[in-house]
């Protein structure tokens, strides 16, 4: 079978490769439709963030490695022995995070919450080849009012659910989003799903604040044509929002803002209020962590995205209460596309791209 391997960072090349065995409690598929995550992607081009040590390690004493693919929509071509839920020709997407199977959380049933075990696509291949090898633990099944290129959404959307629910939004509450990339656009919907009151988002690219606005925005204001702290607070009585999500964080190279709107959305959140950080910022950064005391901000991370948030985002996806076509602007043909996914979604505002490029791998 075909199959892209990382030989280093920025080289990759499509090999000819056997295919895998299926195992027991495994599942053999062919991909139908993958994304690089901003992550992958951005591990892929060698630039610093979540992983970055895990993935050079591996590069430097394993390659070359099939890498990255955890986000995908695949048809099931062949069962292994002691798999019950699911059938030949099912469409399946994954959560990435596997468990160990042997931690004390594991033991008790909570394995969701393990974060020993290994992660699709970074300590064993993802999607981008012609078949994977999955574990049925990792599946969700797919139904038919989800399309292939919605699939290869979930993955990244029930992090959202996840991000969403860690903000434990009270109905009314204001809710301030920086950044409209396929995450925050995601937190939009879902907070708005979970009893937000006005939401504001903020973004630097008209095109993106054009799809908050269709997506559900109050304000979507874009922060090169006003002053957004000052707006926000004209919006909101002067004292501010109860939760802001922070998802515009990042390497300013890749178009993301630095720690920037980090300052802002301290700037942005009522005292006693809730900083949700989405972002991977890639390397330190400086707070002004007094005023946080001070002020008694809450800076919360979200929680793990367990199974049941996976399974919930199907539901909501499939009956159409969050919409993921709208941000899916660059949809590649084959996999000899693979790269220029990983291009694309490594430079998004340099392509306006808003969700990662897609790869219809087998056209
Ligand atoms: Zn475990």
């Amino acid at each position: 079978m075909k199959a892209w391997r990382f030989y280093g960072f920025k080289d990759l090349r499509l090999d000819d490769i056997p295919v895998p065995a299926c195992g027991a409690g495994h599942v053999l598929v062919e991909p139908l439709c993958v994304q690089p995550s901003v992550t992958e992607a951005q591990l892929a081009m060698g630039i610093p963030t979540l992983a970055y040590d895990r993935v050079k390690h591996r590069l430097d004493t394993e390659a070359p490695i099939q890498l990255f693919g955890h986000e995908f929509c695949a048809r099931i071509v062949e069962i292994g022995s002691g798999v019950t839920g699911y059938n030949l020709g099912d469409r399946v997407a994954a959560r990435a995070k596997l468990p160990c199977g042997d931690c004390p959380l594991c033991r008790s049933e909570r394995s969701d919450l393990c974060r020993k075990g290994p992660v699709i696509g970074f300590d064993q291949p993802g999607c981008f080849s012609e078949i994977a090898l999955l574990p049925e633990i990792a599946l969700v099944k797919v139904p038919d009012s989800i399309s292939d290129s919605e699939a290869a959404c979930l993955q990244s959307l029930s992090d959202s659910v996840a991000a969403v629910e860690t903000a434990q939004i009270q109905i009314g509450d204001t809710v301030v989003i920086y950044g409209q990339g396929s995450m925050g656009l995601e937190c939009l919907q879902i907070a708005r799903l979970s009893g937000a009151g006005m939401v504001i988002t903020i973004d630097v690219r008209e095109e993106a604040c054009e799809v908050s606005r269709e997506l559900g925005a109050d304000n979507a204001l874009n922060a090169n044509t006003c002053d957004v702290v000052e707006t926000i607070r004209e919006l909101t009585g002067s004292i501010g929002a109860d939760v802001v999500f922070e998802c515009a964080g990042g390497s300013p190279k890749q178009g993301l803002s630095g720690h920037s709107t980090l300052l802002l959305a301290i700037n942005s959140v009522r005292s006693g209020g809730k900083i949700v950080g989405v972002s991977w910022f890639g390397q330190p950064i400086e707070l002004p962590i007094d005023i946080l005391r001070e002020r008694s901000l809450r800076y919360v991370f979200p929680d793990i995205s367990t199974r049941a948030h996976l399974a919930h985002t199907v539901r909501l996806v499939a009956s159409g209460r969050v919409r993921l076509q709208p941000t899916i602007r660059h949809i590649l043909q084959g996999i000899d596309a693979v790269p220029q996914a990983f291009e694309i979604t490594a430079n998004k505002g340099k392509y306006q791209a808003i969700n990662p490029a897609q790869v219809m791998m087998r056209s």
